[in-house]
């Protein structure tokens, strides 16, 4: 599979790399490592890195402008995204050909090639195989990058972490001099307004009878605290290893997108299949979902309210 996406990189002059919407570190990690290597190993190759929302993430590099493509010519490679509707690009199915590298559970099948690990840590740690596993080549600043996503998206080697991501690691390290001091103040410094909108939610959090916290951010609550909807992402992985919690979800109006997004977590019921229920997905631990009332989102919240009851009895059916 390596082999046939680096043949395919090898044949088109243009390529394109797209991720999903509500970029991440990851995503866009993943986006730009991949472009820099292919550019560092094809210098006249034209290569795009696509999609919106990237400014926060500026230390990772900057995203281009989908121009003066010919689709019908050039090569779409897709990373960290399962399904074609969070495709970040306002072009699909006009390339020539397109490839898919995802870690995230299968959804559906949508490109041409498709190399799907969901047991993988990131779509940076796929990227990193590609590159390990074929000619592309690599420096310091790609191997940067793909550090700052691995760790981002394993939230600090706590998810999805194993002996070959590891030794993966313990690889890079001894070849590419990494600051670590400095990749990891890119990826974890944030404006204070943000740590007080984290006070806010413990101070606010409601937990459900079997573990569920969850709170409500308002447009109200959101502006108060000089931030948006996409905030709590940046924030939801810190609730972790709170007794009375198993599963913790932030709900945040998005006034402009008129929608609601729930950030969802959990640290034992699995919870992307009640993520799906409510028009979104993700991971088996770490997902997002959207619903358009809050009458909705209470449904969501009992919902995992009983996930989160049948994970106590398992448990305690485990322990006699
Ligand atoms: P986050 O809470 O960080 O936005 O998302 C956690 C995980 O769930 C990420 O892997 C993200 O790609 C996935 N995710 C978030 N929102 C959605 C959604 O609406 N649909 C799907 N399929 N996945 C989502």
């Amino acid at each position: 599979m390596y082999k046939k996406i680096y043949k395919a990189i090898k044949k088109y002059d243009t390529i394109v790399i797209a991720r999903h919407i509500g970029v991440d570190p990851d995503a866009m990690a993943s986006q730009i490592a991949l472009k820099e290597s292919i550019l560092y190993t094809f210098p006249k190759k034209r290569v795009l890195a696509v999609g919106t929302g990237g400014a926060k993430f500026a230390y990772l590099g900057t995203l281009d402008k989908l121009e003066n493509v010919n689709f019908s010519e050039s090569l779409l490679i897709i990373t960290d995204t399962p399904d074609r509707k969070r495709v970040d690009s306002p072009e699909v199915d006009a390339f020539a050909y397109k490839i898919k590298i995802d870690h995230h559970p299968f959804v559906e099948e949508f490109c041409d090639l498709e190399l799907i690990q969901d047991q993988k840590s990131s779509a940076c740690q796929l990227v990193l195989e590609l590159i390990r596993k074929t000619k592309l080549k690599a420096n310091v600043s790609i191997m940067g990058k793909l550090f700052q996503g691995l760790v981002s998206d394993t939230n600090r080697f706590l998810f999805n972490t194993n002996a070959e991501l590891f030794s993966l690691l313990s690889k890079m390290v001894k070849e590419y001099p990494l600051d670590f001091p400095k990749l990891y103040q890119e990826l974890y410094m944030r404006p204070f307004h943000e740590v007080r909108l984290q006070g806010y939610i413990e101070q606010n959090m409601k937990v459900t009878e079997h573990g569920v916290g969850y709170v409500t951010l308002t447009t109200q609550i959101l502006d108060k605290f000089s931030a948006d909807a996409g905030s709590a992402g940046n924030m939801v992985n810190n609730f972790n290893y709170i007794d009375e919690i198993l599963v913790w979800a932030t709900i945040s109006e998005d006034k402009k997108n008129e929608i609601i997004k729930i950030n969802l977590r959990s640290r034992g019921p699995i919870i992307n299949g009640i993520a799906e229920k409510y028009h979104g997905g993700g991971h088996k631990f770490a997902s997002g979902a959207r619903v358009t009332t809050m009458e909705e989102a209470e449904l969501l919240i009992h919902d995992l309210d009983r996930v989160c009851e049948e994970y106590i009895q398992s448990m305690e059916g485990e322990t006699k």
